[in-house]
């Protein structure tokens, strides 16, 4: 385990399995200096034992960056079990998911991921009271797709106020990969801006649909990134730009909801030297995870949560000046500045 690549001084690591249910799940806490790790729960069907870990481990240390810049009062981490989510998913298998989180007694707290949704959540929530994104009434969901895609907006504001010099989006052309929960919701409030849309997915009806309800142009999943647009929204899965990929945008922007978008450091130096911005993944997509940590709070404040989530935008404003001055790419940036809030006491480089 400590040699493992993927791992990054992790405070624990933590095996589970229940022969009754068929779990098997992995739960890493990677930092809990601002408070307990939050992070979702994936259920996936791995090929391996490795795989999982290395996603578990990578993941976690995502929500440590994600929170601390978010300025929430938690840690970072994640868990995953091993199975199909289509198939192998039952009550039992959740509920035996609750009693291994509950016994960490706190440290870590879970939430929907890919491959988990509310009702699992209410599954977790029958053992263990650490589970947040519950729904919280009749008519109000725990769905935080909409707040991520208003923490994107507000980002992808920011990144065009920096590099193109515009204050409003009134006819900026935009092309988003992936029209699933955040995307469609993202694709609706940028065209109330007056944003022109190209929009794709696999899902070929997904996109017909929202197509035809927004007026916005497609494109087939190939094709989207050679689109002549001035932003590019990665908002379907992580790894989307790679060098290859960055020698094909024409966009001067790059802002979205998807995790890890960035395939290599190396992708981040293309994009930079080609004067493409790069807004970080895990702060532009922050506006989930500052929804279900206030879905924890007693005092939730549907206003309080949406001014935090829009704040995410005067961040990534602070993260592209100082790269600016500093002439460091606004990923090196993010990260220094995350380091700094939730490993205030490690030794740095001089
Ligand atoms: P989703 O599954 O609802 O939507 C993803 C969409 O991308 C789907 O419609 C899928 O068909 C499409 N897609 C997959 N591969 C594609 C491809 N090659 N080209 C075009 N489209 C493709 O997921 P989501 O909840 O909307 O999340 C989108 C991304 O944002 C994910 O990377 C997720 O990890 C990240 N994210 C989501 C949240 C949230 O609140 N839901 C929060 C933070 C980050």
């Amino acid at each position: 385990m400590f040699d493992h690549p993927d791992f990054d001084h992790h405070e624990q690591v933590v095996y589970g399995c229940d022969e009754a249910s068929g779990l098997k799940a992995i739960i890493a806490i990677h930092n809990t200096h601002l408070g307990p790790a939050l992070g979702g729960l994936r259920v996936f069907p791995y090929a391996s034992d490795g795989e999982a870990l290395s996603d578990v481990l990578r993941l976690s240390r995502g929500m440590s960056y994600k929170s601390a810049l978010a300025g929430l009062p938690l840690g970072g981490g994640k868990a995953v079990i091993i199975a199909d989510p289509r198939r192998d998913k039952t009550p039992a298998l959740m509920r035996a998911m609750g009693r291994l989180v509950e016994r960490l007694g706190g440290r870590y707290i879970t939430a929907e991921d890919s491959g988990t949704g509310e009702a699992d959540m209410q599954w977790i929530a029958e053992e263990s009271t650490y589970v947040t994104g519950l729904r919280r009434s009749e008519d109000e969901s725990g769905d935080p797709s909409p707040f991520t895609a208003r923490g994107v907006f507000h980002g992808l504001q920011a990144a065009v106020r920096h590099r193109l010099g515009r204050d409003d989006l009134d006819g900026v052309r935009v092309a988003i990969q992936g029209v699933g929960s955040v995307g469609a919701h993202l694709a609706r409030q940028l065209k109330a801006a007056g944003a022109e849309l190209v929009i794709s997915d696999i899902d070929a009806t997904a996109v017909t649909h929202l197509a035809e309800e927004l007026g916005a142009a497609t494109l087939p999943p190939e094709a989207i990134l050679d689109a002549d647009v001035d932003v590019f929204a990665p908002c379907a899965l992580g790894g989307a730009i790679d060098e290859a990929a960055c020698r094909r945008l024409k966009a001067k922007v790059v802002a979205g909801a998807a995790n890890n978008q960035l395939a290599t450091p190396a992708a981040g130096e293309a994009l930079h030297r080609r004067g493409i911005l790069y807004a970080p993944d895990y702060v532009t997509n922050a506006g989930g995870v500052i929804e279900v940590a206030w879905q924890r709070r007693s005092d939730y404040d549907r206003q309080a949560v949406i001014a935090q989530v829009e704040r995410i935008g005067t961040t990534l404003a602070t993260i592209f000046e100082h790269a600016r001055r500093e002439g460091e790419r606004p990923e090196q940036v993010a990260d220094r500045l995350a380091e700094e809030r939730f490993r205030p006491d490690r030794p740095r480089a001089a």
